[in-house]
């Protein structure tokens, strides 16, 4: 039994061990300790609590692979509903489709009964309504601190930064019986253009799992991931024999091709084989991530191998 996550995901480290101790699913693990990211008002990048988009929106991108029969789900742009990552498996579960978007994944979160409610906490909004973490020039906003319609383009090439206000939660397990599963979940770049949609749905982009070789989750810059389809990527060089640590750096040498400007290069991501290897990488010196394994009596936090190019 392994676990591994980015490091908010601490909070639900302890809550999906249970699961896999008790001989539950890798599926379930990974949902559960998801949920309690995104129920935790205090990170601003995951669920309820999140920073929101340039209009002063929360939309939410998640998704969740079953490594065992590669069967998977996600959901875009979700407005109005905390628990995206529930989303995303009933989407996997219930519908012949693997991602849904805005309106309908709203729709068929309010199907599935769950509460609809303002994701946009007093917290979150002070930090929006104060000009972007200080960001945003005066002349881009309202006596509100609201973002003028016709300044969005430009506003959003202004606040493109993931190192300033970007964040996601990965989560990884393989249970008792070998099976592997991943999910990650975020609401994606603070400040983004609305609509925007980053690597955390998109199968293959920021998530990826196959029971039979290991699994990869992306944080950091999602439109690389999206160019590089980083943790696709990861999971196919294992199948094809490749070591662990050097598949996940074949997949960042990859995003530094893609921008010439390495210091522009922001990514971290959490890997497993199926032969309980683990590892964790950063573009960033100061990442940590969590995990456990068999053996352990409770998680550990660990520094993530530091990939400068
Ligand atoms: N990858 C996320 C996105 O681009 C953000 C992050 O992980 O920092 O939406």
């Amino acid at each position: 039994m392994l676990l591994i996550a980015s490091a908010n995901g601490d909070v639900g480290m302890d809550a999906a061990w249970e699961i896999l101790a008790a001989g539950g699913s890798a599926l379930d693990a990974v949902e559960a300790a998801t949920r309690l990211v995104e129920d935790n008002p205090a990170d601003h990048t995951v669920g309820y609590g999140g920073y929101p988009n340039l209009l002063g929106e929360v939309e939410l991108d998640a998704s969740i692979m079953d490594g065992d029969t590669r069967r998977a789900g996600a959901v875009a742009a979700l407005r109005g509903y905390r628990a995206a990552i529930t989303v995303a498996r009933k989407v996997m579960e219930e519908l012949p489709h693997v991602l849904l978007a805005g309106e309908g994944a709203a729709r068929f979160a309010a199907e599935l009964g769950l509460q609809r409610e303002n994701l946009l906490t007093p917290e979150a909004e002070a930090v929006y309504r104060d000009g972007l973490a200080g960001r945003l020039p005066k002349m881009f906003r309202d006596s509100r601190g609201s973002v003028v319609d016709a300044m969005l383009r430009r506003a959003a090439a202004i606040t493109a930064d993931p190192e300033r206000a970007a964040g996601t939660v990965n989560v990884i397990a393989q249970d008792a019986a070998g099976r592997i599963a991943s999910a990650v979940s975020t609401s994606g770049w603070a400040w983004k253009y609305p609509g925007r949609v980053g690597d955390s749905p998109i199968i293959g982009a920021g998530n990826y799992a196959d029971s039979r070789y290991g699994a990869a989750a992306c944080t950091g810059w999602g439109e690389l991931a999206l160019r590089g389809a980083t943790a696709r990527t990861v999971v196919l060089l294992l199948s094809r024999g490749v070591a662990l640590e050097d598949a996940c750096r074949v997949a960042f040498s990859d995003l530094f091709d893609l921008e010439t400007n390495s210091a522009r290069v922001i990514m971290s991501m959490v890997a497993l084989d199926a032969n309980g290897g683990f590892c964790a990488l950063s573009t960033a010196p100061d990442r940590e991530y969590v995990y456990r394994r068999a053996g352990m009596r409770a998680y550990e936090r660990a520094p993530r191998l530091v990939v400068t190019g």
